[in-house]
């Protein structure tokens, strides 16, 4: 998250006083650029992740972990380090593997005060030898960030701290709830980032939506679970903030672990990936070929069974921090009538994607979502400015939100050069995938932002996922493949990605030949015709459900029927592969990473959600009542740091072992 300059911020309502004028010259903002970054043509093709941590505080005589709010002075002390910049390769098992000279990882700050962003020190280029750098830098940038803590400080990848939000001591310093920014019964204000655009964000989030955030995440019961559940660290008598008056009013729901604040959602870890195209045409496409595939990697990566001490009955963050910062009113959420509000709107601005953007032949109008909602008069500005259709229902779209954050001084004068109320409202609309025009002030191309994945405990992992969806893009581009789906499709697939190990228990839509055949009709998409009735059966002919391994791996059409075959995402990659020089040894690193994706698929090694479910469920000290004691959390946070340690200590992966032994016990459900 880029931090926006600092200032006076608008507390709602005089925000919202304010939306029109920063959604007028946001756009006026976004035209400039759009006209002057259209023409741009042989960008590179460049790529960067970027890698989220929780700091925690290993107390090993009491056997106990706290998140640490410390992320100001490790990014001071890594500011201040200047002979950092001297240093050698930080990896000793990975020598062959230097960093690249010059490039010393970035350091970026979260929501968290408990989290900590890094992101190579420049992209990554196009080239094979680049993808085999990965995996080292991502280390490094680890090893970096923990010389720079306290020695019993930690960076982990895990998603969520386990027990953020119980009434212990999980914090440290401790600070007791409740704050006037989040007014939350769990967590203290103090638990985000002090820089004035976070207790803004959450405390206009609240604001404009009328009461607090509703998180409600199905508790995953098992043999000792209460049934009916009650979460029982609520409490239902507090009198300190009109809001304590949320659970009075049946904001936690039955059966579920209830969560109030935005930290709950924002404070998660995920994996991100973006990618430069070489123009304008190149990235939209691209956009909407990664699109479908986001809900198949969230599945994939899933790694969150755990919230505010609890076994919970889902595998991954989505939906959570789709909560966590859901603004909409009671009116725009259609539970009361619309009064000041302009649309019923179907999903909170942290969603999957509700637009295609591509100008593709192949892109057919019943792909779109039928009830996405647009600002047609902003539309309309933008078509008037020259941007076709497509594109402007686009940022129309992400333009039917309020911005969150203002500061007064931004409103006395429009800089048209500019881009900061574009990006107010262009950075808080979070879909699961991002169109990224230029920056005014830099020369970067279009970039997109595939953005669903969730954080992997190990570098290796990470790297594989990192390195995965780059080559897939690069099949994308090379065979010109078509994944399209309705939109519709992927909002469900998201929903389903959420199911407990939907890797092995779900099915996904997905299109069934994903090679460039033509639609045989002249697009009418580009004309902006709607579509016509006798093609919306063939449209749905064309996807069908498939699980995580079929999409993955293919369907063989000697094993199925000839209809059945799909070659599946892995095979897809390799023939992009076997289509390219590479060299032997390149090819085979490239097949360690490609191996777990592909094993990760038909269940050979468990997902991150899985292991943890599994770890806790098999500690001697778990009572099968899915509570995760402090204990628990404990040994499952040094159990993380040593996979860590023996991924370090040689090539094999730790991670792998760890997983396959694990899967020995055959833990049943
Ligand atoms: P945000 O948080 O807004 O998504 P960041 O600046 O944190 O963006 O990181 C985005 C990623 O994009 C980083 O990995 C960075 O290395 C990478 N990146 C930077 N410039 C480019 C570029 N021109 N093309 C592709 N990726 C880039
Ligand atoms: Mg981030
Ligand atoms: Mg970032
Ligand atoms: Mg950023
Ligand atoms: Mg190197
Ligand atoms: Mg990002």
């Amino acid at each position: 998250m880029g931090l926006l300059q600092l200032g006076t911020p608008l507390a709602w309502p005089e925000a919202k006083q304010a939306a029109n004028q920063v959604r007028e010259w946001g756009i006026e903002q976004l035209l400039t650029i759009w006209r002057k970054a259209k023409v741009k043509e042989r960008d590179a093709l460049l790529w960067g992740d970027e890698i989220e941590y929780l700091v925690v505080a290993m107390d090993d005589k009491e056997e106990k972990v706290r998140l640490s709010l410390c992320q100001a002075d490790v990014l001071k002390k890594l500011a201040d380090d200047h002979d950092l910049a001297k240093q050698d390769t930080l990896v000793p098992d990975l020598q062959d593997n230097t960093i690249r000279s010059g490039t010393l990882p970035t350091f970026h700050p979260e929501f968290g005060r408990f989290m900590l962003e890094a992101t190579p020190g420049k992209p990554w280029g196009i080239g094979f030898k680049d993808l085999l750098d990965v995996e080292s830098d991502m280390k490094n940038r680890r090893v970096i960030a923990k010389q720079h803590m306290d020695p019993d400080q930690y960076p982990i990848t895990l998603t969520t701290f386990p027990r953020l939000g119980t009434r212990d001591d999980y914090i440290t310093p401790y600070y007791p709830p409740s704050g006037p920014a989040l007014r939350s019964q769990f967590v203290p204000d103090e638990i985000a980032n002090p820089h004035i655009r976070f207790p803004t964000l959450a405390a206009n989030i609240r604001s404009r939506r009328g009461r607090k955030v509703e998180l409600n995440v199905p508790v995953f019961k098992d043999k000792s679970t209460p049934s009916p559940f009650h979460d029982p660290t609520v409490n239902y008598d507090l009198h300190i903030w009109p809001e304590d008056d949320d659970v009075r009013n049946g904001a936690a729901k039955q059966d579920c672990v209830y969560m109030d604040a935005m930290a709950f959602g924002m404070g998660s870890c995920c994996l991100q990936i973006t990618f430069q195209a070489k123009n304008i045409r190149e990235g939209r496409t691209l956009y909407d070929q990664l699109s479908p595939l986001g809900p198949v990697l969230l599945a994939l990566t899933a790694a969150t069974p755990i919230y505010k001490g609890f076994l919970v009955d889902t595998d991954v963050r989505w939906n959570q921090i789709s909560r966590a910062v859901d603004d909409r009113t009671p009116g725009e959420l259609g539970e009361k009538p619309l009064k000041n509000d302009r649309w019923r709107i179907p999903k909170s601005r942290y969603a999957s994607n509700s637009t295609y953007i591509a100008q593709d032949p192949r892109l057919r109008p019943e792909y779109m979502d039928p009830n996405l909602i647009v600002d047609e008069r902003l539309k309309q500005k933008l078509v008037d400015g020259g941007m076709d259709d497509l594109l402007a229902t686009h940022f129309a779209h992400l333009f039917i939100r309020d911005p969150l954050v203002i500061f007064s001084e931004d409103l006395l004068v429009l800089d048209p050069e500019g881009s900061n109320h574009f990006e107010n409202i262009q950075s808080t609309n979070w879909q699961h995938m991002r169109f990224k025009p230029p920056p005014p002030d830099a020369d970067i191309g279009w970039r997109v932002e595939f953005r669903s994945m969730e954080i992997q405990i190990t570098d290796f992992e990470n790297a594989a996922f990192a390195i995965f969806i780059v080559l897939v893009t690069r099949a994308i581009l090379s065979f010109d493949l078509n994944f399209y789906i309705p939109i519709p499709r992927t909002t469900e697939n998201m929903e389903t990605a959420h199911t407990r190990d939907a890797v092995m228990k779900e099915k996904f839509w997905f299109r069934k030949d994903p090679f460039p055949r033509r639609s045989p009709k002249a697009s009418p998409m580009l004309k902006g015709v709607n579509a016509s009735k006798e093609s919306l059966g063939a449209v749905d002919d064309e996807y069908r459900l498939m699980t995580i391994d079929e999409i993955i791996n293919g369907i063989s059409s000697s094993s199925s029927e000839e209809e059945d075959y799909f070659p599946g995402l892995i095979p897809l990659v390799e023939s992009y592969l076997d289509s390219v020089n590479i060299d032997v040894t390149t090819r085979c690193e490239l097949a360690r990473y490609l191996d777990l994706i592909r094993n990760r698929a038909n269940g050979t090694l468990w997902t991150g959600a899985k292991w943890i479910r599994e770890f806790v469920r098999s500690h001697p000290e778990y009572k099968h009542d899915s509570e995760v004691s402090e204990h628990v959390v404990y040994d499952l946070f040094r159990a993380v740091d040593d996979i860590g340690k023996n991924e370090g200590k040689d090539k094999t992966v730790g991670w792998e072992m760890l997983t396959a032994t694990e899967r020995q016990k055959g833990l049943d459900d």
